[in-house]
């Protein structure tokens, strides 16, 4: 479909995230951000996905209020009960690549993304796509329009990324020998504190043609072919990674905390408070917080491993032991089928044990318990959403990351933030206990006071005249510009 030279169009982004709870909870969120500028936007969604969100959430009813706005679903082809879920993710992105690539490439040559809404039949003049979707690329030269990728995952851990081809050229990867303490050479700006162990855990394979080192490899390249890459970071704590990742990718829009920016945004559009509401994949159990608000302030340490990790028995009862030890009162979120091999009677002891000590849901509105005030610290897997979400509330953490960007954010929380600990590759009931003393009593003031720093920057950022909010007012007229016959961007992100 070739647009005509001279033909002005109505500014349509095509959204596309990959089907996992957090890109997906971003982009609806950035979504409602685009339509609160009165953008056209459509919202590609995996089927599967989409009917867990009409499920769970208001999602249907919150964008009716938004004419310009459309969900589209498309099928990934994998059958309706599989889990997909993190050790699953090869086969998720190979359905992207074999089913959903062509079937949207055919209902793109169509003209229209679909004939059912006059909002979808509307000529896309931008693609907004998560940052794993290589073929973005191909589909956006399809079409001929710019495409816009959003990485979700943390700046820092992109830069990583970015280095990857050199630190493969280097040979500092795949690593030569078991001394995870090794300096790393080859990430500019990150030579005095980064470790092999702080690496994305793909490094640590042993040869470069796993899948995941080549999903990576093929990510960095097609990102640098993006007219842009949104990030969901501020200038304030990224600013050196920001100025790093921008001389490979230079049109840099950093919009985030995204969540605080959306709330802050959303706030000031609505004349009454609206109820709550949520992106989320499972049934949220608010119980938690009239169980926190009988808690003394900051006395609560909030544990949480977000939407994809996978525990064993033996780390939950290392991890419950730790807790009980330091004496300290806990909010524990143990998502259904997140404990690898655990029997019912291995959920009702353990029910049982912690009446006293702690409280166990199964999926919470974690911004909220974030922002409560007996919450005194977060025990984390370190992903990006809830790091920020924690950065944003001043909560100080302690890091035990899995997979992804999580190896080299957590370093980042202790060693350059210092909002927290770092306790990779380490995990028993000692450990825990000391990790928790530390944060909660020892050195508790030290954290809470360089915590409420950062989050006091993180605020500023998104309020009127912040960064992030400049870059979002940026990245609009950008997509505006986008549709007209000679688009020009605003260029550079300029990082004072
Ligand atoms: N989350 C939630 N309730 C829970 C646990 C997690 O709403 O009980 C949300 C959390 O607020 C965050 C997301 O799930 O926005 C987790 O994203 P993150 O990037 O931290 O980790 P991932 O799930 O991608 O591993």
């Amino acid at each position: 479909m070739e647009h005509e030279a001279d033909q002005i169009l109505s500014p349509h982004v095509l959204i596309m995230p990959i089907p996992l709870q957090s890109p997906v909870n971003c982009m609806l969120k950035l979504a409602e951000l685009l339509c609160m500028a009165d953008l056209h936007v459509t919202f590609l969604n995996i089927d599967h996905f989409h009917s867990r969100l009409l499920r769970h959430t208001d999602v249907e009813s919150r964008f009716l209020q938004y004419p310009r706005f459309h969900f589209e679903t498309i099928s990934d082809g994998l059958p309706e009960d599989h889990p997909r879920c993190a050790d699953k993710f090869y086969e998720m992105t190979d359905a992207m690549v074999n089913v959903v690539r062509p079937l949207l490439m055919e209902r793109l040559k169509c003209g229209s993304l679909s004939s059912k809404s006059s909002e979808a039949a509307l000529p896309v003049t931008c693609i907004i796509s998560e940052a794993i979707i290589g073929f973005a690329v191909e589909i956006a030269q399809q079409i001929d329009v710019p495409l816009l990728y959003f990485d979700t995952t943390g700046p820092c851990s992109v830069w990583t990324c970015l280095c990857l081809p050199k630190l493969i050229e280097t040979g500092e990867v795949p690593f030569t020998d078991d001394d995870m303490d090794a300096s790393i050479r080859c990430v500019p700006g990150m030579e005095s504190f980064i470790r092999r162990r702080d690496l994305p855990q793909f490094c640590r394979v042993t040869d470069i043609s796993d899948p995941s080192i080549q999903l990576v490899l093929t990510e960095v390249k097609q990102l640098r072919k993006a007219a842009g890459v949104i990030l969901n970071t501020f200038e304030h704590l990224d600013k050196a990674v920001l100025s790093r990742i921008g001389t490979l990718c230079p049109n840099l829009y950093a919009v985030g905390p995204l969540h605080s920016l959306y709330n802050t945004k959303l706030a000031a559009s609505i004349k009454s408070p609206r109820p709550h509401s949520t992106n989320s994949l499972w049934k949220e159990d608010r119980s938690c917080l009239t169980w926190l608000d009988a808690q003394l302030p900051r006395s609560v340490i909030f544990v949480s491993f977000g939407s994809q990790v996978a525990i064993t028995i033996n780390q939950k009862m290392e991890l419950w032991h730790g807790l009980v030890k330091s004496e300290t009162r806990f909010l524990w979120i143990i998502r259904q089928g997140s404990i690898i091999g655990e029997t019912t009677e291995d959920v009702e002891l353990l029910e049982r044990c912690t009446k006293e000590r702690g409280c166990i849901v199964s999926w919470a509105p974690q911004e909220e318990v974030l922002r409560h005030e007996a919450i005194g610290g977060f025990f984390t897997h370190s992903g990006w959403n809830s790091t920020l979400e924690s950065i944003v509330e001043g909560v100080p953490m302690i890091c035990w990351p899995h997979f992804v960007d999580q190896q080299v954010i957590s370093r980042y929380t202790d060693a350059v933030w210092k909002i927290g600990l770092d306790m990779k590759d380490v995990f028993d009931r000692i450990i825990i206990e000391k990790m928790v003393r530390e944060l909660m009593i020892f050195r508790r003031i030290e954290f809470l006071e360089s915590a409420d720093k950062i989050a006091k920057l993180a605020k500023e950022s998104v309020t009127e005249g912040g960064s992030s909010c400049r870059n979002l007012d940026r990245l609009i007229e950008d997509i505006r510009s986008m549709s007209l016959p000679s688009p020009k961007l605003s260029g550079n992100l300029h990082i004072q």
